[in-house]
C-alpha cells in the first residue's frame, strides 16, 4: 500500500518531467544570436569536435539542446579595416562546417529549405550579420550577404556606421553627435528598404533609441531585437524601454532575449567591479608578466571559479524580462537570443546550449501554456522571418 501511495504522489512529478521534455522536443527552437563563428576563429576550435568546457557550443551540444534554427552571429568590431572580408571569412567557416557534416548542418536560404532541415532533424543554420559596418556602405555587398544567407543584420554594433547611430555612442558620444547626425540618414533609410525588398530581418539590437524609432518608422516589415532586454529591469544602454518594446509590438516584430548576467540583472556590474577590486593584485601581476586584460580576468574567474559562479543571476530573473515584455505586448513578442559564445556570464544553469530543455520546463511551471511556449521558442521567430520573405 505504501509503495502504491509512493507511486501516486510521485506520478505527478515525472508525469510533468516527461511532459516538458516531449513538448520541447517537438517545438521548433530558434535561436537568433550565437558568436561561435566568431570563438571558433578565436580559439582556433571548430564546432564538428567536442568542445564542452572551451565553449558554449558545438554540434553535438546543439542537438542535446534540441536546438532547431540557429542564426549564427557574423561580426567584427567596428576597428576593421575591411570588415565586409571579415563577414565572409566568419561565413566560409560555417559553409566549411556543413560541408563536413550534411548529415547534421545545413545553411538554409528558403522557407522550403529551412521547412525539410527542420523536418529531417538537421540544425538549420542562417546568418545574422551583427553590425551594418560589414556592407561597407555598399547596398551590393548587402545583397551579397544575403545571397550567402544572411537573414538579419543589426543597423550598428557598438560602433556607429556613417547611417546609424548606435546605442552606445547616443549614450555617451551625445556632444559630439549633436554636431553631426543621430538616427538614421538617407542612405540608411536606403538600407531598410533593401533589407525589406530581399527579405532581410531589419535587427533592431544595439542600435540607438533615434536609430530604433527612425527605423521602425520607415521598415515597412516586422523587425527582430535579437539580443536585447527590458530596460525597466535592467537599466543599461542598450535594453529597451517600454515605449520601445510596445513599438515592436505595433510593428509585429519580436524581441529575443539576452542571457548575459549584465544586461539581466542590474546588480551585476557591482559584483563584477568587487570582484575586480578584490583580486586587483593577482590581476595586475598578470599583466605586468604580458597577459593581456581580458585572459587575466578570464584566468582569474577560472581560479576562483565559485565567486563567480555566486555572481551568476538565477534562471528566473532571465524570465522575469520575458514575463515583463510580455505584459506589456503579449506572448507574440518574444523569444530567445543567447549571445552564447559572445558572453562570459549567464544565468545559473544556463552553462551551455544544452540547457534550453530547462527554459521550457520553467515556462511550464510558470504556467504558459503549451501553445504560449511553442511560441517563445520559436513560432514568433518563424512568423517573422515568413512576413519578410519576399
Ligand atoms: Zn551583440
Amino acid at each position: 500500500m505504501l509503495k502504491k501511495i509512493l507511486i501516486l504522489l510521485l506520478l505527478p512529478c515525472v508525469v510533468h518531467a516527461q511532459d516538458y521534455k516531449s513538448i520541447h522536443r517537438k517545438a521548433i527552437l530558434v535561436d537568433s544570436h550565437n558568436d561561435i563563428l566568431t570563438a571558433s576563429l578565436e580559439k582556433k576550435v571548430s564546432m564538428d569536435n567536442d568542445l564542452k568546457g572551451r565553449t558554449h557550443s558545438d554540434l553535438k551540444r546543439f542537438k542535446e539542446g534540441g536546438v532547431d534554427v540557429q542564426l549564427f552571429s557574423v561580426w567584427c568590431d567596428g576597428e576593421k579595416q575591411n570588415p565586409y572580408a571579415w563577414a565572409n571569412r566568419e561565413m566560409d567557416t560555417l559553409y566549411a562546417v556543413a560541408e563536413r557534416n550534411p548529415d547534421k548542418i545545413v545553411i538554409t536560404k528558403t522557407w522550403k529549405q529551412l521547412q525539410r532541415a527542420i523536418k529531417e532533424k538537421k540544425l538549420a543554420a542562417m546568418f545574422g550579420v551583427e553590425g551594418g559596418h560589414m556592407i561597407e556602405n555598399d547596398l551590393d555587398k548587402l545583397d551579397r550577404l544575403y545571397d550567402r544567407g544572411t537573414r538579419y543584420m543589426t543597423l550598428t554594433w557598438n560602433n556607429s556606421t556613417p547611417w546609424a547611430t548606435s546605442a552606445l555612442d547616443e549614450t555617451t558620444k551625445k556632444d559630439s553627435l549633436a554636431r553631426t547626425h543621430k538616427g538614421l540618414t538617407d542612405f540608411g533609410k536606403q538600407v531598410i528598404k533593401r533589407m525589406n525588398d530581399l527579405g532581410m530581418l531589419v535587427d533592431l539590437s544595439h542600435v540607438g533609441e533615434q536609430t530604433f524609432w527612425d527605423a521602425i518608422n520607415a521598415t515597412t516589415k516586422p523587425v527582430l531585437v535579437s539580443h536585447s532586454n527590458a530596460y525597466s529591469l535592467c537599466p543599461i544602454f542598450r535594453n529597451l524601454k517600454d515605449d520601445q518594446i510596445k513599438a515592436v509590438g505595433r510593428n509585429g516584430g519580436v524581441i529575443h532575449l539576452n542571457y548575459y548576467s549584465g544586461f539581466i540583472d542590474s546588480s551585476f556590474k557591482t559584483k563584477e567591479t568587487q570582484f575586480v577590486w578584490a583580486h586587483r593584485r593577482e590581476l595586475d601581476s598578470l599583466q605586468q608578466a604580458g597577459v593581456q586584460y581580458e585572459y587575466a580576468i578570464t584566468m582569474t574567474a577560472e581560479k576562483y571559479a565559485s565567486e563567480v559562479q555566486a555572481a551568476r543571476p538565477p534562471l528566473s530573473m532571465l524570465l522575469d524580462h520575458l514575463d515583463y515584455i510580455v505584459s506589456l505586448v503579449g506572448v507574440d513578442h518574444v523569444g530567445l537570443g543567447s549571445d552564447y559564445d559572445g558572453i562570459n556570464s549567464m544565468p545559473q544553469q544556463l552553462d551551455d546550449v544544452t540547457s534550453y530543455p530547462l527554459i521550457t520546463k520553467a515556462l511550464l511551471e510558470k504556467g504558459y501554456s503549451k501553445k504560449d511556449v511553442r511560441k517563445i521558442l520559436g513560432g514568433n521567430f518563424m512568423r517573422v522571418l515568413k512576413a519578410n520573405q519576399k
